[in-house]
């Protein structure tokens, strides 16, 4: 049996001394062995996969990964499942969630190394993560997937060490909360066209012009922004800034009252003559598109683990439903026109979670994963859709009502279609690598 304690402080004893911070949950197996359950990542776990030779697939779920999904699941039944729909009536962005709760458990940087305050983790433990927070609220899994991925990733894969020092390990714990900026209202698929321009004074750069959709515009405590450097069109005309809250001239603008994704913040970001430091340039000066592709090239894995949660949690929903909801006499499970529907969104699950796991495997390897990442969100968001649409079917009027789940998980699949690259952009994506 395996013992479960709260580790108060003490790293004393721990396989990994630097790790085990506290508040993290940590077990003790017959052996007395000690390693850590929560943070969700950690080094000193005794379980972790060997890594596989290239060419093969490694994604059997391990009993590690296990821990890892229940520490999450435990976390969100508790803190998300009793508010998600006062968040979600009020759009309410639940900071303290994210400061108090998602930092110390280590999934604000799942992915950043234990040298920069993170977890360590992999692809697959990532999926695994925001899998679980949106298996239960879509909202709260999305502002973790931008944090992890876009704000925090960008800055892991292309600041320099000095860079990483100062930002990763406030983002990591959840000191500070993330946002990414490229989109503005004119240019969202068409990204290379944005407007707002940074100039070079001295010492420092002038940040104008105005962001749009941005998750956590308002509250985020620093944002990745891209801005023209170059000329319009200029695929190397583009850089990316680190622009740190309380910087004179950077202000968050409107937010959006949107269909779906309701406590997930997304509003107007706007610098006029906004002056940051030279050294706030991430990598060299031009490169702030590619950065930015080949940031959301993992981001569209965790949208991708979004729209698989969400569909999961539908789907757990109507099969419970099915089953107690009595119609002519007996459950509506026994009805083939039901029970067909589930197994049809049962396949579907899995299906995008098989593309999920072999672009995850891939980017774990650190091989090439556009065309296989573009193929996963794809068709995970799509199948969130379906999923949640037929969820709602599944439960009938009540579906239709806040009473239920599931006009909840419709409402905020759809930004999966939509959010990191539409569904139009990932065929464009799969199109060109195919035809290349
Ligand atoms: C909730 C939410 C959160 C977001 N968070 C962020 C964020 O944190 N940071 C950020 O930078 N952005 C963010 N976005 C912006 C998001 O990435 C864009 O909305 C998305 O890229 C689509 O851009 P658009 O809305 O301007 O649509 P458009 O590009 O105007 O597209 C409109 C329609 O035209 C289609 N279309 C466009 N071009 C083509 C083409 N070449 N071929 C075929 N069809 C095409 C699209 O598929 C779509 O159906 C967020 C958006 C939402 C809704």
């Amino acid at each position: 049996m395996l013992e479960r304690s709260i580790q108060l402080g003490s790293n004393e004893g721990w396989p990994n001394e630097s790790h085990a911070p506290a508040g993290s949950v940590q077990n003790t197996d017959d052996a007395g062995t000690r390693f850590c359950e929560v943070p969700l990542l950690c080094t000193c776990n005794k379980d972790r996969p060997a890594r596989s030779p290239d060419n093969e697939m490694e994604f059997s779920t391990t009993e590690n990964r296990k821990m890892i999904a229940q520490a999450v699941r435990d976390l969100v039944e508790r803190e998300v499942r009793p508010n998600l729909m006062d968040w979600d009536e009020r759009q309410y962005l639940p900071i303290d969630l994210f400061k108090q709760h998602f930092g110390p458990a280590g999934m604000l940087g799942v992915l950043v190394p234990e040298e920069y305050g993170g977890a360590g983790l992999g692809y697959h433990e990532y999926v695994d993560t925001i899998v679980e927070v949106a298996r239960v609220c879509g909202s709260v899994g999305l502002s973790v997937a931008a944090h992890n991925s876009l704000c925090t990733g960008h800055i892991l894969y292309f600041a320099n060490e000095e860079q990483k020092r100062k930002w990763l390990p406030k983002l990591a714990t959840g000191q500070w909360l993330g946002a990414w900026g490229l989109t503005e209202a004119g240019t969202g698929s068409d990204a290379m066209r944005m407007a707002t321009t940074a100039r070079k004074e001295g010492d420092e750069w002038v940040l104008n012009g105005t962001k749009n959709w941005i998750t956590h515009g308002i509250s985020a405590d620093v944002m990745v922004v891209m801005a023209r450097t170059g000329e319009l069109l200029d695929s190397r005309g583009m850089t990316a800034f680190v622009v740190e809250r309380g910087t004179p001239g950077f202000s968050g603008g409107k937010k959006e009252n949107k269909l779906g994704m309701r406590a997930s913040e997304t509003a107007e970001v706007i610098f006029q003559d906004c002056r940051i430091p030279a050294g706030n340039v991430l990598g060299e000066v031009g490169q702030g598109f590619q950065q930015a592709m080949k940031v959301l090239d993992g981001g569209r894995i965790s949208i991708a683990a979004l729209a698989l949660g969400i569909a999961k949690g539908a789907f757990d929903a109507a099969v419970a439903y099915s089953k107690e909801r009595h119609q002519f006499g007996k459950p509506i499970a026994d009805f083939q026109a039901i029970n067909f529907k589930l197994a049809d969104m049962a396949t579907k699950i899995e299906a995008a979670e098989l593309l999920i796991r072999q672009a995850s495997d891939l980017k774990n390897k650190g091989l090439r994963m556009t065309k296989e990442s573009a193929m996963a969100k794809y068709y995970a968001s799509e199948v969130a859709v379906q999923v949640s649409t037929d969820a709602v079917q599944v439960f009938g009027g009540y579906g239709y009502t806040k009473d239920f789940p599931v006009e909840k998980f419709y409402r905020d699949s759809k930004l999966c279609t939509i959010g990191e690259g539409t569904s139009e952009i990932q065929k464009l994506v799969i199109s060109r690598q195919i035809l290349r």
